[in-house]
């Protein structure tokens, strides 16, 4: 059997789980009764479709949308699994098949409507079937005080009672009297293991800075919480030997761990960690995994996460047991350059690389938030919230700057050039420094040669970056990562939209020497 996080890439196309999935699934793969608790577009339905992959026997799913099931009946045999749906929505050729499919064994999934367990011989038809687990979507439906009763909800705790298989139960309803009247009717009175996660983990502290000189500002990110345990998180194996290397050499106590080591030598690396106070590992994403120590003080990573899932889960690690910790994550250009072309020359089709650029973006979008950060990372989650107080951001305003000018200005430097150039040169431009290259292509004879001179050149730096996280161009993998605009950059080049952005090193050309004239 596929395990569930092999699932969640090949049938899902997930790079990772949502903040608490991971646990959920594998409690009820493990076939413990559950509840869980998850807001709104947390991903509860991966919750109960992948246990149902890694298990043997049909999973029945209750759940009282008929077009939430539909839909994801449909897209789970898109994705080659068996599903089907018995709702009053079905054709008798539909309701038909799914019998035939049931009797042949040909369904992992089955959805049910919960009045159909009304109807004569469910019960039977489910037994037969070989049912092993059921999962209850919109588990409050069963309690009579909430505006959402439904009477049939109520012989699902008949159904398990008569099955005798594992229940897992899910529901964005939060408040203890629900809670209590779930346990009560689904799980006869005996609780279950129960999930209970909103997004949010306000004892963790949220940073990032643009790379400048990585390896110091990680060495002094340490420097400052020496003695108390930490995780560095590195793009590349290679990277996790030398930083560690040089967090020796500083006197820290710090070991490498990555998926290319022996499994001895990694397990001993997990045993120190849980044992010892203050060692620092550095490590790519494998580390964490199981890694289940409370008093992890801070997580730094030394590169861009690849998702904003991926960075949740990384951050996640630190402050399990509620005191206060502190995060830093880096990124420049490169990161971005660097994701975009994985997503690029990876081998997935055309709309899965559309939705991995998506969820880059929204990771860039929270690398290059112009307000309260874990606003913008509870809003991805679906949690709306207030400025948090613990973001950098909080602590420390962004002094922000209409850029519209500037951006039209570097837009126009790059489709002048035949979208055929990247950052640094594009800068020549724009500042009219007369580079050899700039007068061998006759560059300073555009009309954008020099327009940008009121900008310093790290101030363009910062324009471009933050041009790119927010995907208003993208450097071109064909080109060798010239700039190309996007689609989403036209309407501020045609003046209809406005663009703030951050000022971070932006400072004048006049207080400050251009660094190449
Ligand atoms: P809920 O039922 O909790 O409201 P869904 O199960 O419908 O949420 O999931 C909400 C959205 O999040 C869906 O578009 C789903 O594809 C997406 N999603 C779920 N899990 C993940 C994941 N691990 N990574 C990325 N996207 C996810
Ligand atoms: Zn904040």
């Amino acid at each position: 059997m596929p395990t569930p996080r092999e699932l969640l890439h090949s049938i899902f196309g997930f790079s990772d789980f949502r903040p608490g999935q991971e646990e959920i699934v594998e409690a009820v793969r493990q076939g413990q009764n559950t509840l869980a608790i998850m807001p709104t577009g947390g991903g509860k339905s991966l919750c109960y479709q992948l246990p149902a992959l890694s298990r043997e026997g049909v999973t029945l799913v209750v759940s009282p949308l008929i077009a939430l099931m539909r839909d994801q009946v449909r897209s789970l045999r898109e994705a080659g699994v068996e599903a089907g749906a018995l709702t009053s929505g079905n054709t008798e050729a539909e309701t038909d098949e799914v019998f035939r499919a049931l009797d042949e064994g040909r369904i992992k999934l089955l959805y049910m409507a919960p009045e159909r367990l009304a109807s004569a011989g469910a019960f039977a038809l489910l037994r037969r079937v070989g049912v092993g687990l059921i999962a209850v979507d919109e588990a409050h439906c069963v309690s009579q005080w909430g505006h959402d009763f439904r009477p049939d909800y109520l012989r699902i705790g008949e159904l398990r009672r008569a099955l005798d298989v594992p229940l897992a139960a899910f529901t964005a309803t939060a408040d203890a009297e629900t809670q209590e009247e779930i346990v009560a009717r689904l799980f006869d009175g005996v609780a279950p293991a129960t999930f209970l996660r909103g997004f949010d983990r306000p004892n963790i502290h949220l940073a990032f800075a643009v790379k400048a000189s990585p390896r110091q500002q990680i060495l002094a990110f340490a420097a400052a919480r020496k003695g108390r345990s930490g995780i560095v998180y590195c793009a590349t194996r290679a990277k996790t030997e030398t930083l560690a290397q040089a967090l020796r050499e500083a006197g820290h106590s710090a070991c490498h761990y990555h998926g290319g080591m022996e499994a001895h030598d990694r397990r001993a690396v997990e045993i120190r960690f849980q044992q010892e106070d203050g060692l620092i590992v550095v490590a790519t994403v494998a580390f964490g995994m199981g890694i289940d120590k409370p008093d992890i003080r801070w997580v730094a990573h030394a590169d861009l996460p690849k998702s904003i899932e991926g960075y949740y889960q990384e951050i996640g690690r630190a402050g399990r047991d509620g005191a206060p910790a502190e995060t830093l994550t880096l990124y420049g250009p490169d990161d971005i350059r660097l994701r975009r072309s994985q997503i690029d020359e990876g081998l997935a089709p055309p709309d899965r690389k559309a939705a991995d650029h998506a969820r880059l973006n929204a990771l860039l979008g929270l690398a290059e938030a112009t307000a309260c950060r874990r606003q913008v990372l509870l809003g991805y989650f679906g949690e709306s919230s207030e400025p948090c107080g613990t973001c950098d951001l909080c602590d420390r305003p962004a002094e922000l700057f209409d850029a519209t000018e500037a951006v039209r200005k570097a837009l126009s430097a790059i489709l002048r050039t035949g979208e055929w150039f990247g950052t640094g040169h594009l800068i020549d431009i724009l500042t009219g420094t007369a580079t050899q290259k700039v007068r061998d292509r006759g560059h300073d004879g555009l009309p954008t040669f020099s327009v940008g001179r009121d900008l310093s050149r790290p101030a363009w730096e910062a324009v471009f970056r933050q041009m790119m996280g927010r995907d208003l161009v993208r450097p071109d993998p064909e080109r060798h990562g010239a700039l190309k605009m996007t689609e989403a950059a036209r309407p501020i080049l045609r003046g209809e939209e406005q663009i703030t952005l951050r000022r971070d090193t932006v400072k004048s050309a006049a207080a400050r020497p251009q660094a190449r004239a």
